[in-house]
C-alpha cells in the first residue's frame, strides 16, 4: 500500500520538539509538491524546482508552523490564540484553532488583506479586529496583548512556528537526495528563510541560532551540503536591502508588506552564513513572475509567492545564475487567495453567445 502523508509532526517527530505522548493538532499539512519547471530552466540555464506551498490545507506554508504552534498551545492548556497577520497567518491560525477547539483573535491591517484570506479567517470563526495601521503595528499590539492576557501568540516569533516550517527543507532533501545549490524564497517577516536555513542545517547534522535543541547533532545526517539562501523582498518593503526597518512599506504583494521583520537576526545569519543574498524586485517583476508561473509552469500563486521566481529571473538576467545549478524556489501561497490582483487589468466581461456549437466554434476562432 502507498504511504499516506500524516502531517509534518508525525512524519518528522524525532526532529521536532514533541514526543510520542503529545496529541498532535494536524490538518495533514506538508508533503507538498516539488515540481520541476522546464520552462524556467530554459529561461535561466539552471535546473529549477518549485516547492508548491499553496498546496497546504489552508493554502500557504503557514500551516507547517501552525500545526506545531497549536499542538504546543494545547499541550500547555491555553484556551485562546492570537496573531497579527497580513492574511495567511490568520487563515491558518483560525483553521487550526477550529480543529483544536480554541478561540482565535486576529489583528489585521485594515483594507490590506486579500479577500480570500479574510474569508478564511471569517468562516473558521476567528474574532477579527482591523487596525488603522500596518502589519508592524498589529504585531506590536498582539505582542503586548499576549504578554498581559492568558492568550498564546502564534506569530512566527513563537519558536514552535519555525520548528514546523523547517520541515519544508527536510522534504526537499528527502526528494532530491541532498540539498540544492541555491534556495530562493520571498522574505517578509523573515521567519521562513530562518526556518529553511535551520532545516537544511539540521538535516546536515548542524544546529543554527534558531534551533531549539541538539537533536540534529545526535541524529543521522540526511544531507551532505547546504544551499545558498537567496531571499527576495518587494522593492517598496525591503528593510534587509535598506539595512534598517522601513516606516511605510508598500507593495502589491501584501503577504510581504512588512517593514520591521521580527526574525531579523536569524535571517541575516541565513543570508551571510550561506554566502547568499537578500535583494529586492519591483511589483511589476513580481506580477510578471506570477504570470510566467501560471502560463508556463501551471502553478497559480499569490503575488508574494512569485517574488522568489522574480528574484531568480532577475539574477539570470544579470548573469548570476551558475549554469546547471540545482535551484529550488519556494512559492509560499495559493493564487486563489487573491484573484482580484491576478485579474486586474484583464478583460473578464464576456459577451454571452448563442447556446450552439456553431456559435462556440465561431467565438473560439477554430
Ligand atoms: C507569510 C508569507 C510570506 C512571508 O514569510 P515570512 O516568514 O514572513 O518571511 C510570504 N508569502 C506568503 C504567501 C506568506 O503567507
Amino acid at each position: 500500500m502507498a504511504h499516506q502523508w500524516q502531517g509534518i509532526i508525525n512524519e518528522y517527530r524525532e526532529r521536532l520538539p514533541f514526543d510520542d505522548a503529545d496529541a498532535v493538532v494536524t490538518l495533514k499539512e506538508g508533503g507538498t509538491p516539488l515540481v520541476r519547471a522546464e520552462k524556467l530552466a530554459a529561461r535561466t540555464g539552471a535546473e529549477v524546482y518549485i516547492k508548491v506551498e499553496g498546496a497546504n490545507p489552508t493554502g500557504s506554508f503557514k500551516d507547517r508552523g501552525m500545526t506545531s504552534a497549536i499542538t504546543q498551545v494545547v499541550k500547555e492548556g491555553t484556551q485562546i490564540v492570537a496573531c497579527a497577520s497580513t492574511g495567511n497567518t490568520s487563515a491558518s491560525a483560525a483553521a487550526y484553532a477550529a480543529k483544536a477547539g480554541l478561540g482565535c483573535a486576529v489583528i489585521l491591517p485594515a483594507g490590506k488583506i486579500a479577500a480570500g484570506k479574510l474569508a478564511q479567517a471569517i468562516v473558521h470563526g476567528a474574532n477579527l479586529v482591523a487596525v488603522d495601521g500596518n502589519f508592524d503595528d498589529c504585531l506590536r499590539i498582539v505582542r503586548e496583548l499576549t504578554e498581559k492576557y492568558p492568550v498564546a501568540l502564534v506569530n512566527s516569533v513563537n519558536p514552535y512556528r519555525l520548528q514546523g516550517q523547517k520541515t519544508a527543507a527536510f522534504e526537499i532533501v528527502d526528494e532530491l537526495g541532498d540539498a540544492p545549490d541555491i534556495h530562493i524564497l520571498p522574505v517578509g517577516n523573515a521567519g521562513n528563510i530562518s526556518a529553511y536555513w535551520m532545516g537544511y542545517n539540521e538535516y546536515a547534522g548542524h544546529t543554527t541560532a534558531a534551533s531549539m535543541d541538539e537533536s540534529a547533532t545526535r541524529l543521522e545526517p540526511h544531507a551532505t551540503r547546504l544551499p545558498r539562501m537567496w531571499g527576495v523582498q518587494a522593492a517598496g518593503a525591503a528593510p534587509f536591502v535598506a539595512g534598517h526597518p522601513i516606516e511605510n512599506p508598500e507593495t502589491v504583494a501584501t503577504a510581504i508588506r512588512i517593514g520591521n521583520p521580527a526574525s531579523w537576526n536569524y535571517a541575516v545569519a541565513a543570508r551571510d552564513d550561506s554566502r547568499g543574498w537578500i535583494r529586492a524586485v519591483s511589483d511589476e517583476d513580481i506580477l510578471r513572475a506570477q504570470r510566467i508561473l501560471a502560463e508556463e509552469v501551471g502553478i497559480f500563486v499569490e503575488p508574494a509567492s512569485a517574488a522568489s521566481v522574480a528574484g531568480l529571473l532577475a539574477a539570470a538576467e544579470s548573469g548570476e545564475v551558475p549554469e546547471n545549478a540545482r535551484i529550488v524556489c519556494t512559492v509560499t501561497g495559493n493564487g486563489l487567495k487573491d484573484t482580484a490582483t491576478a485579474l486586474a487589468g484583464r478583460d473578464i466581461d464576456f459577451d454571452p453567445i448563442a447556446s450552439s456549437l456553431d456559435a462556440a466554434v465561431a467565438a473560439l476562432g477554430l
